[in-house]
């Protein structure tokens, strides 16, 4: 899909439809992290039935995952929401991730690999969506400042055509979206990592660390 393509108005024109026909779609939500997609949750939970998918094998060490997966769960139990929200956690794989990684160890964060990791969380996602009958598929990653919301609406709608399930295109920084995720993040005293999720991206971030630190001496 074309880069200049404002996804938060396609976001905004499926919104008006579902409301101007009187009805509540069931959304399967791919989610990385509590903090990134508490903003997501207070949105659209208005306007569907959300099911969070927890699918995220890049995630290291096991200990950061776990601890992920339980302010996700936090949060859903703890923000009120419209229409309630469901949590379904999916498998915890690495060995899934590092296999499609393999080569691209030292690509930089928002490169090649990133690509390929936005596809197979994505398409775990459409996979379990489409077998369980939802009306949507989509991801909350397109609220970082990080990802590349291009590619992400590029592959859902390749997967959208390949599993016959609709994809539900969005840019969530927009309209202040990550900034408002922030402050919700404050609010539930949610824990906040400071790097993506796997080990390279961590060993990136160290090293950003590094030269702050050092250019501070
Ligand atoms: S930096 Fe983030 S998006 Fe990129 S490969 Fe690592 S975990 Fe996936």
């Amino acid at each position: 899909m074309d880069r200049k393509v404002n996804y938060q108005k396609e976001l905004d024109k499926t919104i008006d439809k579902i409301t101007r026909e009187g009805v509540i779609p069931t959304l399967f939500l791919h989610s990385c992290c509590a903090p990134c997609s508490s903003y997501v949750l207070k949105y659209l939970s208005d306007y569907f039935k959300i099911t969070i998918f927890y699918y995220n094998p890049n995630i290291s060490p096991e200990d950061e995952y776990r601890e992920r997966v339980r302010e996700q769960i936090r949060l859903i139990n703890e923000m009120p929401v419209k229409n309630k929200v469901e949590f379904m956690e999916g498998r915890y794989e690495p060995e899934v991730f590092y296999e499609m990684a393999k080569g691209m160890e030292d690509i930089p964060e928002g490169g090649e690999r990133c690509f390929k990791c936005y596809e197979l969380r994505l398409r775990e996602a459409a996979v379990i969506a489409k077998d369980r009958g939802f009306d949507y598929f989509t991801t909350t990653l397109s609220i970082s400042p990080l990802k590349n919301a291009a590619k992400l609406n590029e592959i859902g709608l390749k997967l959208e055509k390949e599993y016959n399930i609709k994809y539900l295109l969005s840019d969530f920084k927009k309209k202040e979206g990550y900034k408002q995720s922030v402050e919700l993040s404050k609010e539930y005293n949610l824990y906040r990592q400071n790097y993506c999720g796997c080990a390279f991206s961590k060993r990136e971030a160290l090293l950003r660390e590094e030269t702050v630190n050092n250019s501070k001496k």
